[in-house]
């Protein structure tokens, strides 16, 4: 197998039985993102100088026996969305085109204390708002399957680049299903941790109340891996908890027999592809192999998800995006003559249609007159999806859904219809209006030969079990089959 396409924990195993070193693994990354990204365009800013100093440094302490963890020396892509000093951290944005973050957020910070070599920053929707990477300001990702098809958004990037052996892992957010509707897509596994369990800090803000850091990887224990070197509370965001971090990896035991896994009947409605539908129940006949018991179960308020959602999100958005005026961040505009005209070429000429589309939308959803009725039905509804969510976990120890309702659609399909491009997160956005956990394994290959994924969905803080009966999953699954690409 080719270096480029190995999991971290087997890298590690390499690394330290001295059969390969960090700066061969980084360079073999390298040679594949030049071969593959004019295909994929995962990148839009390469870091391959800092990385070959980090993999340098890595062997040094391979060498001396002395190494981080199972990260150390591995290559890592990362989100445009990190703060991440001294680089290029655009957001998929043009109002962000020449910014030059001052500082690493606190999840650069701790994978680059774990010893990670990065390799650059990936592509995304702009301001993390979209489901299939078109909305960048730069250019679209290709889905390294079929490089017709989008690999799925925001986090579209970091799940392209790992499917295609650009890197061994990544780092996305997920907002709305930006981590695993691009795992979904791409087959590869990715994870929306509980909110609060890793830190914002440095995380370029698109919905406060709805967005999570998370790993992208090759496999559930890479996953594992991943979550527990950025989790933990952090005093410079207020919203991490103060909740002791498990050692995930260590708790992966595939051992889940007689858990319940609840099979909540909206996600199996309307509107899922059959081939798609067919691919996530054969998972469950996997699982119950393994001693897992199905339980039927209805979780009524999943429909009212993706419009809850479309109110919150916006207006969210709409007041953390008000600080990209041309005065102090990004891009200005200097041909304007005054500052309102100032403000509103910058914003009306750095902004890409949907961000603009999600600006007014929020706006007018927290407008005097209109709050109540649109905001604050949404939060009531949003507490409802909440306790019929946590209603559920006191009845079975995982949900399991399809992550998407199709496979990776082709580019340019649903660009001129917002709402059927909305709907490609009917099935994520309820995990993250609930403010639970939720992760997306790869379950099958669909007729034309697309990566379909599964989700399973667990209780705050409670990842370890939700990695470990994904764990047991993937085992009783086999090898996935590689990209073809
Ligand atoms: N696709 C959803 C949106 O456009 C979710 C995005 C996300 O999770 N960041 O808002």
């Amino acid at each position: 197998m080719k270096l480029y396409n190995k999991t971290i924990h087997d890298l590690h195993e390499d690394l330290k039985e001295g059969r390969v070193s960090s700066t061969r693994i980084t360079e073999d990354v390298f040679q594949r993102i030049d071969d593959v990204d004019d295909q994929v365009r995962a990148y839009l800013t390469l870091t391959r100088e800092s990385a070959m100093e980090s993999a340098d440094e890595a062997d040094e302490r391979y060498r001396k026996g002395d190494f981080l963890g199972q990260l150390d020396g591995i290559p890592m892509a990362v989100k445009d969305i990190f703060m991440t000093d001294g680089v290029k951290t655009t957001c998929g944005s043009k109002i962000l085109e020449n910014f030059i973050a001052p500082y690493d957020g606190t999840v650069v910070a701790k994978v680059k204390d774990s010893g990670a070599v990065i390799t650059g920053k990936v592509n995304m929707d702009e301001f993390a708002m979209g489901s299939s990477n078109e909305n960048s300001g730069f250019f679209p990702t290709h889905n390294p399957w079929n490089t017709d098809m989008v690999p799925g958004g925001s986090s579209g990037g970091s799940a392209s680049s790992v499917a295609a052996g650009e890197a061994i892992c990544a780092l996305g957010t997920d907002t709305g299903g930006s981590i695993r509707q691009p795992a979904s897509h791409c087959g590869v596994v990715g994870m929306k941790p509980t909110y609060g369990r890793v830190s914002r800090y440095g995380v370029i803000a698109f919905a406060s109340s709805l967005d999570q850091v998370g790993p992208l990887t090759r496999d559930v224990r890479d996953c594992a891996i991943l979550l527990k070197a950025i989790a933990g509370h952090d005093p410079a965001d207020s919203t991490s908890a103060k909740i002791p971090v498990p050692d995930y990896p260590s708790l992966l035991t595939g051992d889940v027999e007689g858990m319940r896994v609840g099979l909540p009947e909206e996600y199996f409605g309307e509107g899922l592809d059959p081939e798609v539908e067919e691919l996530v129940r054969a998972a469950v006949t996997i699982l119950e192999k393994r001693g897992m018991k199905p339980v039927p179960i209805s979780l009524p308020s999943t429909r009212y998800a993706v419009a809850t959602y479309y109110i919150i999100a916006p207006a969210e958005a709409s007041s953390n995006l008000a600080r990209y005026d041309g005065v102090r961040y990004g891009v200005r505009y200097p041909e304007a003559k005054g500052l309102m005209e100032m403000y509103k070429k910058t914003r009306s000429q750095g902004f890409g249609v949907e961000v603009q589309r999600r600006i007014m939308l929020g706006t007018f959803a927290l407008s005097a007159g209109y709050y109540d009725a649109y905001y604050g039905k949404a939060q009531r509804v949003r507490t409802m999806i909440r306790r019929e969510m946590d209603e559920a976990f006191s009845k079975v120890d995982v949900l399991l859904a399809p992550t998407a309702p199709t496979a990776a659609f082709p580019i340019g399909d649903r660009v001129d219809d917002p709402l059927r491009m909305y709907l490609s997160d009917v099935f994520t956005i309820p995990v993250n209006i609930a403010g639970v956990a939720g992760i997306s394994v790869p379950c099958g290959l669909s007729s034309e030969g697309l990566p379909v994924g599964v989700q399973l969905i667990g209780p705050s803080f409670k990842e370890e079990t939700l990695l470990n009966v994904a764990y047991a999953y993937e085992q009783e699954r086999g090898e996935f089959p590689e990209c073809p690409l």
